[in-house]
């Protein structure tokens, strides 16, 4: 199975470059944040827990997200592997995942990092804001919030999967064709070494 990461702040386009992506490589895309934007639409405890989190722009509990994962990791199994979306967003995270994975024989083929600079983040969620209207994308507190989050919490697992030699990084400024191109080329490269 690959299990391929997608990574970068907020805004950054994972969501949009996820799809076909996962559609092009038979991966099942597993979208932490949609997982629980669902779990809010259904009312269910955890969505109702985790509501309050989100809609101020900081991270669900780890054993949260991480529950979640590992039930869908065990869900899907015709599938060439998995597109993570939005995970993992911690140090913990990671150390869980790779631990998770190990369990199973496996480990994480690839990160793929969006490259966005701060200033664009905040231009491209207030026009998403507009699509799908979204709370924590409606605020500007909370968009700094979810920007200085991703730069504390989440930005040094660069190192990380750097050091492990499986990170690529990837410009995402530019039209959406544009990236996409990208990151299918990206991809195609680390296909083409494994
Ligand atoms: P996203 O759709 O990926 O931007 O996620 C929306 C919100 O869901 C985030 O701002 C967090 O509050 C929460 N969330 C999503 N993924 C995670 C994660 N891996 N760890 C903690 N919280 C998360």
């Amino acid at each position: 199975m690959k299990y391929f990461i997608l990574f970068g702040p907020p805004g950054a386009g994972k969501g949009t470059h996820a799809a076909p992506m996962a559609k092009k490589y038979n991966l099942k895309h597993l979208s932490t944040g949609e997982l629980l934007r669902a779990e809010i639409a259904e009312g269910t405890e955890l969505g109702l827990k985790a509501k309050e989190l989100i809609d101020g722009g900081n991270l669900v509990p780890d054993e949260v997200v991480e529950g979640m994962i590992a039930k869908a990791f065990g869900k899907y199994r015709d599938v060439a592997g998995f597109l993570l979306d939005g995970f993992p967003r911690t140090v913990t995270q990671a150390y869980d995942l790779k631990e998770m994975l190990e369990a199973r024989d496996e480990e994480v083929t690839a990160v793929i990092s969006l490259m966005i600079p701060d200033e664009l983040i905040k231009e491209r969620i207030a026009g998403r804001a507009k699509i799908e209207g979204r709370a924590d994308d409606a605020k500007p507190e909370v968009i700094e919030n979810r920007i200085r989050t991703y730069h504390e919490k989440t930005e040094p697992l660069i190192a990380l999967y750097r050091d492990e030699g499986i990170y690529h990084e990837v410009d995402s400024v530019g039209t959406i064709a544009e990236v996409e191109e990208r990151v299918s080329r990206t991809v195609a490269e680390i296909l083409a070494k494994a």
